[in-house]
């Protein structure tokens, strides 16, 4: 197996594995997403392994096929669960409501009523008005409060949009007691695929001081820190290894806590449990120019944007792609195959492909277990979403 231009393909996958993708998926159409489940049990075990401190809430969002649920379940993890239809479809495999926290700060009353009713007692907040949904809706239950963070460092920041300042957050502890409800914990997300370990630090940092603030001020003992995802997954870009990232972040709570840690820590993977699991197989459909001395060819796959590899925007995530075919390379432009002009996956990027690459050719997009089968359209341009199989 040849490596290809700008990466050596063993660091993402073995040989002895994509082979047996290859041959796994030969009489399938493309594209297609395939799962190897045995990636997403061995994520599991590594995050056991380096934070075995921690209690893991799988962010279902990340890849919700049954299958992936399914298996997470049987390993003993917990969920973390963003709708109404999440919720549903861990109930509908048997997952009980205790081993789920209700982890979006935006939520509809009726969709809290739901949750309780069903079970779940853990939930997330960020706002009064929430806080107040849930006092009437979920009496009693544990809330922990999520901190905003800036997401430096990170690939896709998740910053700006979910949780509260420090200042509020104190408000949210106090609100949260005269509502009746269990201030439990704090959280954060420091930016997903967040290649900056020290941004746990900083948040740490926070979360420590207001554990001490609201015992010494308000008598309340908060129990819970909920470090969020933020874990990497295996893209161009490099990244420190889990046991570094785990190292650095016990160091953190070591450095807030001292010998006091709270009772519980959560983290919340999502992309570092499934991303590595998937592998995108797809089908040139074009190369060609704009202009007879354009410099780099277009290069157009049957998956794009659209289908599945949203998070190509502002060439965010860059993934692995291994084409077929050997000898010298050219520089190439990838695009998607929709009718919209912002489907192009990377120019600024340029991407190295065999000369020898001929339309009709299959190209492997590595590393694409996470956020992308979730994240495909309906039906734009007629194109139904990215279909995916279970590695057998
Ligand atoms: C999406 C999400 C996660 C997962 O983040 P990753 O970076 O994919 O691990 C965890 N927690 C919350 C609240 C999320 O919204």
């Amino acid at each position: 197996m040849k490596d290809q231009y700008h990466f050596p393909l063993e660091n993402f996958i073995t040989k002895e594995r994509f082979d047996r993708i290859k041959a796994f998926a030969k009489d399938k159409e493309t594209p297609c997403l395939i799962i190897d489940l045995d990636i997403i049990r061995k994520n599991y075990e590594d995050l056991r392994k380096n934070l075995p401190f921690a209690k893991i809430f799988y962010a279902v969002k990340a890849n919700p096929d049954d299958a992936v649920v399914s298996l997470l379940r049987d390993l003993g993890s917990n969920f973390d669960v963003a709708t109404r239809y999440e919720l549903d479809q861990l109930l509908r495999l048997g997952i009980s409501p205790d081993r789920m926290s209700f982890g979006n700060t935006i939520k509809k009353e009726k969709d809290i009523a739901y949750f309780y009713e069903k079970g779940v007692r853990l939930y997330v907040t960020d706002s009064i008005t929430d806080l107040d949904k849930l006092s009437r809706a979920a009496p009693g239950s544990k809330v922990f409060f999520r901190l905003l963070t800036e997401g430096l460092g990170a690939d896709w920041p998740l910053s700006k949009k979910f949780g509260s300042h420090p200042d509020l957050a104190r408000q949210l502890i106090k609100t949260a007691v005269r509502f009746g409800l269990e201030p439990y914990g704090i959280s954060f997300h420091p930016g997903s695929q967040q290649r900056d370990v020290g941004q746990w630090s900083t948040a740490l940092t926070t979360v420590s001081q207001l554990f001490t603030w609201a015992r010494d001020d308000l008598k309340v003992n908060l129990k819970m820190i909920n470090m969020g995802g933020g874990f990497p997954a295996n893209y161009i870009e490099p990244t420190d290894s889990l046991a570094q990232y785990a190292d650095d972040i016990k160091r953190f709570l070591d450095n807030g806590f001292k010998n006091d840690w709270p009772e519980e820590i959560i983290i919340e993977p999502g992309r570092s449990m499934a991303g590595d699991s998937g592998v995108i197989v797809s089908e040139i459909i074009n190369i060609a120019k704009k202009s007879v001395h354009e410099r780099y060819p277009w290069v157009f796959l049957d998956v794009g944007k659209f289908g599945g590899l949203i998070e190509t925007l502002d060439e965010a995530i860059k993934y692995p792609i291994y084409f077929e075919g050997e000898g010298p390379a050219v520089d190439v432009i990838l695009a998607g195959p929709t009718c919209d002009s912002m489907d192009i996956l990377y120019e600024k990027t340029t991407y190295m492909m065999p000369e020898s690459a001929r339309i009709g050719d299959r190209v492997y997009i590595l590393t694409t277990g996470a956020y992308t089968q979730s994240y495909s359209s309906i039906y734009f341009n007629g194109f139904p979403p990215l279909k995916s199989y279970i590695l057998k």
